[in-house]
């Protein structure tokens, strides 16, 4: 087989759409595509509410039915494994699945009168951190489900490394906001002090330094998934609740300010005008002759007909059908996940195994680069032991991970000495070298606010996370 990033073909021409649309018509007259579209990841502590939140949002917004709800939160109690009943509704929900998907996470699309949204499922349990970095990275938002259970606030929370884990990862992702879904309010008698309480010490633990976020990234909403008051709706029925002005939990979702979301003549010619980009998350065939794949649009804008570019095989496909939610469009937008299909055989060695999810896909004039090394400012957490040069780690570039090391200290902030290792809370700029055969797409942070990004786990923890400088 060729190894993948090693061809050297000569691009071709792009290519035009199949259809000359007014892209500004399309889009505002589209029944898919006038609602804007938004992705949020739930994380949170076992046992918060995960799944019955899930079940009662699908459930209150007529996605699923009561029986079918009712059946996945008893047979995951039965179980013990209370977060499983959420990818298990996800399952229930989601056509993806049938598929055999190549990734492990789940996600479920369901619309709301104004909005689209995709929901996905970052596993809960430790083993699964390369799958829930898969899902953040699809994500606009992060819920953290919290429960506000005298007392089992506390112990689930503070002893919970997983928690802690995981919102330190949707902050080095690049998650812009992150909404703490105050969950189980019906057992605290909806108290304003508790609420007040919760947010305080969440606030602190979310703005301090180890997970960085800023206080304006935050929001709270109290909600009772087990009851579904303020979910999806909130009719003031509850007397002890009546101190809460804000909105509920979906018209947050609804109004939460993302990226642009106006289909206005000025958000198209600045879509137009960026490079286009998808990361890889899904790779299917769908028929002898022709295959399929799936991923978020993290910039720009893309139309049928057009040729793409894979990085890093250097693979040159024009798209026969794209598809959103099951549904085909002409074009795609950022903040979209696209299906794509192409034909297997402008696909070197015929065969969807030349794929792996993170590879990334562009326009055929402006190709992403894949390299081998990279300079890269890191951002290290707290760490058990030094990081030294030359130590293996695995590097997670978005949706794709691969083996790798620091093969350079460039410089360390604060210090003037050279030295041949890194420890906790520093910060220093590396040169970071991939080891694997296969070369990793990659762009400067500067270029991809997404895809310039990077994070470091060893031995099962993240130890740092950092922004590409130079590729
Ligand atoms: P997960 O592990 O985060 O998915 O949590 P589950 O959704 O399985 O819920 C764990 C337990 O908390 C279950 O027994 C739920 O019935 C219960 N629970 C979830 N939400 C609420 C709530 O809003 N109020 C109350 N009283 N119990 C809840």
């Amino acid at each position: 087989t060729a190894a993948a990033g090693t061809k050297d073909k000569h691009p071709p021409k792009p290519t035009k759409p199949f259809k000359k649309i007014d892209l500004v018509s399309e889009l505002s007259s589209n029944k898919k595509l006038t609602k804007p579209h938004k992705s949020f990841v739930v994380i949170g502590h076992i046992d918060a509410g995960k799944s019955t939140l899930m079940g009662r949002l699908l459930f209150d917004l007529g996605v699923v039915d009561a029986k079918t709800v009712n059946k996945l939160v008893r047979e995951a109690e039965k179980s013990g494994k209370g977060s499983f009943a959420l990818a298990w509704i996800m399952d229930q929900t989601s056509e993806e699945r049938s598929r055999g998907v190549t990734v492990d996470i789940c996600a479920t699309s369901f619309d709301t009168t104004t909005t689209r949204f995709t929901a996905i499922d970052a596993p809960g349990h430790k083993d699964f951190v390369p799958q829930m970095i898969s899902g953040v990275s699809q994500a606009d938002l992060a819920l953290l489900v919290i429960d506000s259970i005298n007392g089992e606030f506390e112990a689930g929370f503070f002893m919970d490394g997983q928690t802690k884990e995981h919102t330190l990862l949707a902050r080095s992702l690049g998650i812009e906001k992150i909404c703490v879904v105050v969950n189980k309010m019906d057992k605290e008698n909806w108290s304003q002090d508790r609420f007040e309480e919760i947010k305080t010490q969440l606030l602190d633990f979310l703005t301090g330094s180890e997970v960085g976020f800023s206080s304006e990234q935050v929001d709270f909403v109290p909600i009772s998934g087990l009851t579904g008051v303020n979910v999806v709706k909130n009719d003031h029925a509850v007397k002890a609740f009546d101190w809460y002005q804000g909105p509920t939990l979906v018209n947050y979702l609804e109004s939460v300010g993302l990226t642009s979301v106006a289909i206005d003549k000025d958000t198209i010619s600045k879509l137009s005008e960026e490079d286009f980009n998808l990361a890889i998350n899904d790779i299917f065939e769908v028929s002898s002759s022709e295959f399929g794949v799936t991923g978020k649009v993290s910039r720009g804008l893309i139309q049928t007909g057009e040729t793409v570019m894979v990085s890093p095989t250097k693979d040159y496909l024009q798209i026969q059908k794209m598809l959103i939610d099951n549904e085909p469009v002409d074009v795609a937008i950022s903040g979209e996940i696209a299906t794509m299909h192409f034909k297997l055989n402008q696909l070197a060695n015929k065969s969807i195994d030349e794929l792996v999810v993170g590879d990334l896909i562009s326009k055929v004039d402006s190709p992403i680069s894949s390299v081998k090394k990279f300079t890269c400012d890191v951002d290290l957490f707290n760490m058990s032991k030094p990081l030294l040069v030359g130590t293996p780690f695995v590097l997670f570039r978005n949706n794709r991970q691969v083996p790798a090391r620091i093969s350079e200290i460039i410089e360390i902030k604060g210090s003037k000495k050279k030295k041949k290792h890194l420890v906790s809370k520093q910060q220093a700029l590396v040169v970071i070298e991939v080891n694997d055969d296969r070369l990793l797409p990659i762009t400067k942070y500067s270029d991809n606010k997404v895809l310039g990004r990077i994070v470091i786990r060893r031995e099962g923890s993240t130890i740092g996370a950092g922004l590409v400088t130079e590729i």
